[in-house]
């Protein structure tokens, strides 16, 4: 007697082999048998017509915060994903303690997106120590897995409080984030990260406080872990420009730092339509670096990183000044001023004359390039671009905007291109051996970019309408590639004895659905949502936590620790 057997499934298991028809049966939270089983269960899922293959993994999230008020992880969740790892590019809620909470929620609000007050509303703080930390998220209610990394800005904010924002780390001060490491990865951290781009600000545009460290401080920290030898080292890297000394010397410092520690070391990487040769270098550099006796491995996406744009949300025209008054306005008073002739003239021209602003970062709009805005009118390419409609409409690309957000009361979104334009390139990466498709920021930029379809994406575009990728070697791209690499024992391939974490879809279906707005996060703030067609079920650690995407209030997902704290 089985306590799950998913029937008359195929089997699409995780390792890149072919597919072949079966059972699979489920006992105690593992996989206990594949193949025709005879025997009968407690609960049965007819899959006849769909895949049945491992939960996808998703390495690049930021739920930290989440994970509090939302023990599902949507929107991963809905896309079949059943493990994340967070604590990303240096952001995480540990250590620190409650006095100093709002020290860290700086690192996290405009560097990531994520509103101060659903943090304050939303997470009962109890920690202090990393260690602190993951004990409180082991005890709350998870719908799926979570492992979770020692930030970098957390960690210096943590000793050094104030001056972490601005100064160098004393000799001291790099010994009490040595020891606190320390205990963070023996207590089951995965890893440490973090962040030396420009585009993580704070509110008041300073940079945060991993900004500051020099790189001494860096491999100091690394070093920790490699004493150890347990951890992995993500880095939301330097802004080196597209080639030359600067770009040299940081490659080569990451190239050393790997294979001096050996910590592996990780990455996102995207290809530029200003350098479209670019992403090549640093995939060189892990080529150098496994020969060198290192390990790094890039983290790519399945599609063109693109800011939703929507009057409900951030419009390129933002810091112009004349719209500023009317962005500020209800939604409905917005549309009613863009219905207005004479308002609509005056914004129009202002749009176009370009007003110079505040430089934008991370994931916020840009200034209009109207080659590279696209309504969002199916979940999938092609789309036309506004410039586009605009010159077969002979239209202002502005009026092209307008229009069709007031044909839909102002809920319309639009996709702002910032990245990963070329989708050979794309293609390339995704293929590209030391790649990890992973990316989605899920838990960050919450009403800035939705990428939490970057899953469904690959089994929709790339697998089905491409046909680019088997559903064999996707499936293994997003389930054993990033298991492997996290060293997530047990999961990402369905074997006998693997945890059960499983998802049943029917692949002429699965397909992410058009992205929308909520006010569903602690304290009635804003969040994009992105739901998916086409998933049976969801099971994680052999209990079914979605059917039809739906909850069906189990949750049994776990923390993952990482190596040194594993039973
Ligand atoms: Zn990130």
């Amino acid at each position: 007697m089985y306590d799950l057997i998913i029937r008359n499934g195929t089997i699409v298991d995780g390792s890149g082999m072919p597919r072949y028809r079966g059972d699979v049966g489920i006992e105690g939270g593992k996989i206990a048998a594949i193949g025709k089983i005879r025997e009968s269960a407690r609960e049965t899922i007819d899959a006849d017509g769909h895949i049945v293959s491992p939960g996808l993994i998703d390495a690049h999230t930021h739920m930290d915060a989440q994970v509090f008020w939302d023990a599902l992880g949507t929107c991963s969740c809905w896309h079949g994903v059943t493990s994340v790892v967070m604590g990303n590019c240096g952001f995480s809620l540990a250590p620190c303690g409650e006095k100093d909470k709002l020290l860290v929620m700086r690192n996290l609000e405009r560097a990531e997106d994520i509103s101060p007050e659903a943090m304050q509303a939303g997470i009962k703080w109890s920690w202090t120590t990393f260690a602190q930390y993951l004990d409180a998220v082991d005890r709350l209610p998870k719908g799926i897995n979570y492992a979770a990394y020692m930030g970098h800005s957390a960690l210096r904010t943590y000793v050094m409080g104030e001056r972490a924002f601005d100064e160098e780390a004393t000799t001291e001060d790099l010994q009490l984030m040595r020891d606190e490491l320390r205990a963070g990865i023996r207590a089951g951290a995965i890893g440490f990260t973090t962040s030396r781009t420009t585009n993580h600000q704070t509110p008041d545009g300073r940079p945060v406080a991993s900004r500051i460290a020099n790189w001494d401080e860096v491999r100091q920290l690394v070093g920790v872990m490699g004493e150890l030898g347990a951890g992995i080292f993500e880095i939301a890297g330097e802004d080196t420009g597209v080639e030359g000394p600067r770009l040299d010397n940081y490659l080569g410092r990451l190239k050393s730092l790997a294979v001096e520690s050996s910590v592996p070391v990780t990455f996102g990487m995207f290809s530029s339509r200003r350098a479209p040769n670019y992403w090549r270098r640093y995939f060189e550099t892990a080529d150098e670096t496994a020969a060198a006796g290192g390990r790094m491995f890039v983290q790519v996406h399945s599609r063109s990183l693109n800011v939703l744009l929507s009057f409900e949300t951030n419009m390129p025209f933002d810091r112009i000044p004349a719209w500023r008054e009317i962005r500020r306005l209800p939604l409905a008073e917005q549309e009613a001023a863009l219905r207005n002739p004479e308002t609509r003239r005056k914004l129009v021209q202002a749009a176009n004359e370009r007003a110079p602003g505040e430089r934008a970062v991370g994931a916020e709009a840009r200034g209009a390039n109207y080659n590279w805005i696209f309504p969002l009118d199916r979940p999938t390419p092609p789309y036309r671009s506004i410039a586009e409609i605009a010159a077969a409409e002979s239209k202002d690309p502005v009026d092209v905007m307008i229009d069709l957000a007031l044909a839909k009361n102002l809920k319309k979104f639009f996709m702002q291109t910032l990245v990963n334009e070329n989708q050979d390139h794309v293609l390339e990466m995704m293929k590209h051996p030391r790649s990890v498709v992973t990316f989605s920021d899920s838990g960050a930029h919450v009403s800035q970019i939705m990428d939490s379809s970057l899953q469904t994406h690959v089994l929709s575009h790339w697998v089905r309408e491409k046909e680019a990728l088997t559903l064999e070697q996707a499936i293994r791209l997003l389930s054993f590639v990033p298991a492997y690499h996290w060293g997530l024992k047990g999961r990402g391939l369905l074997r006998e004895g693997n945890f059960a974490d499983v998802i049943i879809f029917d692949p002429d279906r699965i397909n992410p659905q058009l992205p929308e707005l909520t006010y569903d996060l602690p304290a009635g703030a804003r969040r994009l949502k992105q739901k998916s067609d086409g998933l049976l079920a969801t099971v994680v650690n052999g209990q079914v936590v979605l059917r039809k995407n739906e909850h069906t209030g189990a949750v049994p997902g776990k923390l993952l620790r990482g190596p040194m704290a594993q039973a």
